[in-house]
């Protein structure tokens, strides 16, 4: 059994006047709290929430007596937060400043702070007493309620200042079980393709996120340059230009889609999804060309943390197990008959060292990905068909080990998540 947890965003109904000044006022003395206790947390190195609101609860409930007690304590769980991962940035070389800045706020919400009053309204409470919000549900907010999925006790609000609306960030999980895979699909990630081998087929997936990432990257550098001068640097001009390039939806949009395709081509075949196992610094060696270090960390966590969790998170939600392989060498290792394969000049496809096999560099990294969950996991998945482990056989005369199946980005960026043409498409894809 595993724990699956999402996020949904549902916007409150516009607020009377008088009510959202209670939020305002409310927002300004978390914030408050808030900026005190990670520049508090930041200069003592302190990291523990529990040590935090040891040391500092007392403070802060004189500080603002007015004010339910449990928002003391929520305060400390997100100054520790954010002081968690400044000095996790910090340590890497990825920030400048000494202190963290408290720019965006959401107000942290535990049982003590917020109640359900009915499917489409909560109740907050305040310095001025529990205040009764209306929501606007949408589809999405509606799909989990209606989906066995349950509401957690923790909610995140935030304040749209322009709408008088609150943003309210709930938390539905749910309790998925895994079943025992009859077999394999395995799936290579790297900067610009995400190769999937499902029962003898390669399909090679473009996703040029590196692309994605570089433009969003100088794109911004040129914003930067062009209002930095106007009017100062990290300007709100800046801001909301910078705002609408949009890369963070876009990527993530994407990912989510490939991540769905891959999941349900799992399910439906009751497959467990091989991956590789990734450090802390998944894909590093291959962006080493990239000198600048800010950019180098954004185009690692798009390529390969985005699309990976993504797989996992999706895979996690419809109980699909997922198997995590060593990784090393599985695209310079002929699955076959473990020996290199050599390639040259920067090509894609190269040739065993030993028989002279051509194979796709990223075909040849989902079959080692194979053989390794499946000497790995003793599970009772069928044999990989052709693919003799011993190495006894190999289908030299099939294209399969050097010709995947292409599919650009624009043609599976168009499939709809959950959609019945998706399924023909890949029904198609696997004649
Ligand atoms: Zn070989």
């Amino acid at each position: 059994m595993v724990e699956v947890t999402r996020t949904v965003v549902v916007e409150s109904a516009q607020l009377p006047r008088k009510v959202f000044r209670i939020f305002v006022e409310l927002e300004g003395m978390y914030r408050n709290m808030v900026e005190q206790l990670v520049l508090y947390a930041v200069r003592n190195e302190l990291t523990s929430f529990t040590r935090l609101k040891a040391l500092k609860y007392g403070e802060l409930r004189s500080l603002y007596p007015q004010l339910p007690s449990h928002y003391a304590y929520t305060a400390c769980q997100d100054a520790s937060t954010r002081a968690k991962s400044f000095s996790r940035l910090k340590k890497e070389g990825l920030v400048r400043k000494d202190y963290p800045e408290v720019r965006k706020v959401s107000i942290w919400l535990d049982d003590h702070l917020w109640r359900v009053k009915s499917l489409t309204s909560i109740e907050i409470t305040t310095h001025r007493g529990w205040i009764a919000v209306e929501m606007e549900p949408h589809k999405q907010f509606w799909k989990y309620v209606n989906s066995g999925w349950r509401l957690a006790s923790e909610a995140k609000v935030k304040l749209d200042k322009k709408s008088r609306r609150l943003v309210v960030y709930l938390t539905f999980k749910k309790s998925v079980e895994a079943y025992r895979p009859r077999g394999f699909v395995a799936v290579d990630v790297n900067e610009n393709h995400v190769a999937v081998l499902v029962d003898g087929k390669a399909h090679l997936f473009e996703t040029n996120f590196r692309a994605v990432v570089l433009g969003y990257y100088y794109r911004r550098k040129r914003a930067q340059e062009k209002y930095g001068k106007l009017y100062g640097v990290n300007c709100r001009v800046e801001r909301k230009v910078l705002g609408k390039l949009k890369e963070r939806k876009r990527k993530s949009g994407l990912k989510w889609k490939l991540a769905n395709v891959i999941v349900r081509v799992a399910k439906e075949r009751r497959y467990a999804v091989v991956l590789e196992g990734l450090g802390k610094k998944p894909g590093k060696e291959m962006i080493n060309h990239v000198k600048d270090g800010q950019l180098r960390h954004r185009v690692y966590q798009a390529s390969f943390k985005g699309v990976q969790k993504a797989v996992e998170e999706k895979a996690k939600e419809h109980g699909v197990p997922v198997i995590h392989v060593n990784p090393k060498n599985t695209s310079r290792m002929c699955p076959v008959h473990n020996t290199t394969i050599i390639y040259s000049n920067g090509s894609r496809i190269g040739k065993c060292s030993k028989d002279g096999e051509p194979w796709h560099r990223d075909v040849a990294a989902c079959y080692n990905l194979l053989l390794r969950a499946r000497l790995g996991c003793g599970s009772d998945a069928p044999s990989l068909g052709w693919l003799a482990v011993d190495g006894s056989r190999v289908p030299l005369g099939s294209t399969a080990t050097h010709d995947p199946i292409v599919v650009t980005r624009a043609l599976w960026a168009r499939w709809k998540p959950l959609g019945a043409t998706n399924k023909h498409e890949l029904m198609r894809m696997s004649i």
